[in-house]
């Protein structure tokens, strides 16, 4: 089975960057795995890191949105989201970034998140798998994630803090998992792209995720 490009491919989605310290590891990492993946930013700390942003963009990789402000979207307004992702491209415009897909935060979706998206020239992104589901040791965990990997799939990593976060494990934790997975990926047969890469029967499944629920899985898994 291939993504109808006639190769396999999976995506890397790293969100709640980006981070002076963590974006500069992973994207480290995945230079030396020879990956590319998708970063959904917050637009705070895009402001804060341009530096850093450029930089995931000299190494090849995706810009997404993730939010201005983290906002659910199950407990917030549609004007409210709406709002949000307009103040949020503005930023990245002028940064010289127009990003095509949208990671809402924590993967969550309205029933008003498609036309919001639509509104704003965005397609909604979900991952299709979240490393955190599985416990046990890191191999452990990536055998899980080995496991369910297959063409199209999108594994959920971090790369920053949301304003939530208590402590730097999420990406401590991506970090560790990096190479091991595009690694094991690539004894699939996959090739690790950015989420936008990963084949055309895969966006249009994604164009057609929003039903309500946590998280927006578009695939049977
Ligand atoms: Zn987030």
């Amino acid at each position: 089975m291939s993504d109808g490009t006639g190769r396999r491919t999976i995506a890397l989605s790293f969100e709640d960057g980006p981070d002076p310290v963590w974006t500069r590891r992973v994207l480290a990492a995945l230079q030396g795995a020879g990956a590319r993946a998708t970063f959904f930013v917050t637009t705070p700390r895009a402001v804060v890191w341009p530096e850093i942003v450029g930089r995931i963009l000299a190494g090849g990789h995706e810009i997404g949105l993730h939010c201005g402000r983290h906002l659910n979207h199950l407990d917030s307004t549609e004007a409210a989201i709406q709002a949000d992702g307009e103040i949020a491209l503005k930023i990245l415009k002028s940064q010289g970034i127009e990003p095509a897909l949208w990671l809402p935060p924590c993967g969550t979706i309205a029933p008003f998140s498609g036309d919001v998206a639509r509104r704003l020239g965005l397609r909604l992104a979900a991952w299709t798998i979240d490393p955190a589901d599985a416990t046990g040791s890191p191999q452990d965990v990536l055998d899980s994630v080995a496991a369910r990997l297959q063409p199209g799939s999108i594994v959920r990593l971090h790369d920053g803090f949301d304003e939530s976060a208590v402590d730097d494990e999420p990406c401590r934790f991506s970090l560790e998992m990096i190479a091991r997975l595009v690694e094991r990926a690539r004894n699939l047969g996959y090739e690790t792209v950015p989420v936008s890469e990963i084949g055309p029967r895969t966006l249009d499944l994604l164009a057609e995720a929003p039903a309500a629920g946590h998280p927006a899985a578009p695939f049977p898994s």
